[in-house]
């Protein structure tokens, strides 16, 4: 029930981690993250408490600067490792976190199964949205989120990376919370500011139907109708 991603200089790993365990207080039951090794997507998730997790990836000596991590609280399928996120499409290019839930996801799925032959790893709702993302695909990550949440119903806030444009963040906000915490150089998405005040005070609420972009100097926020918009930075005063 948390979602946190990093793009910058540091080690992504870390500053994930300390992230999702400020979001601890939403409640959890397995964990994850997803960032690139050599151009490709890597995904480790464990089911329990994030430090599981986190001892399994201190363990292994990760060096990357863009990553995505999700705490989950099972709504669709049981708190397995299978179930848990990032969920990645067909052919791995893509990774989703998802806080919420997908209305139409049994839909959507069906008609993939039917269109494509998708093959569905999991249970969630989740795993629908990485694959209409890939489904979409066209070289341009920020379009196919687009074409793909024009299609989903309900809840959600999403963070998406892409291997083919390993450069970027893609993230979502629908009627579940999103923020944007903005650094030098790096910037930052999380379900609630704590998780960030580590890194940084200047932060951008985003707010309903908004997508935003970041790279590691830039953030871009959308309306719905892809037009940008210009948000005043929100200075973070009080201690999480
Ligand atoms: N509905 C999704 C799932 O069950 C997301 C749950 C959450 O918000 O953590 O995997």
């Amino acid at each position: 029930c948390g979602i946190v991603g990093y793009i910058g200089d540091k080690q992504a790993i870390p500053v994930l981690i300390n992230g999702l365990s400020k979001l601890e207080y939403r409640g959890y039951d397995s964990a994850g993250v997803a960032y690139f090794s050599e151009n490709k997507i890597v995904v480790n998730k464990e089911k329990g408490r994030l430090s599981v997790l986190s001892n399994k990836l201190n363990g292994m000596d990760i060096k990357t600067n863009i990553g995505i991590g999700h705490t989950r609280w099972a709504t669709h399928g049981e708190p397995n490792v299978l179930n848990a996120h990032p969920h990645i499409n067909g052919d791995s290019s893509i990774a989703v976190i998802h806080n919420g839930i997908i209305e139409n996801y049994l839909k959507l799925k069906e008609w993939m199964i039917e269109e494509y032959g998708t093959d569905f790893k999991s249970e969630t709702d989740t795993e629908v949205i990485a694959h209409l993302i890939g489904y979409f695909y066209d070289g341009d990550i920020l379009e196919a989120v687009n074409k793909a949440i024009d299609k989903m119903e309900g809840a959600y806030a999403i963070g998406v990376i892409c291997s083919k444009e390993p450069d970027r963040i893609i993230a979502v906000r629908k009627d579940s919370p999103l923020i944007v915490g903005v650094g030098e150089g790096e910037n930052f998405i999380a379900s609630d500011i704590p998780a960030i005040l580590n890194y940084t005070r200047n932060v951008y609420l985003i707010e309903n139907d908004e997508v935003v972009e970041l790279t590691k100097n830039e953030v871009k926020i959308y309306d719905k109708f892809g037009q940008i918009v210009n948000r005043e930075i929100y200075k973070v005063t009080w201690d999480a």
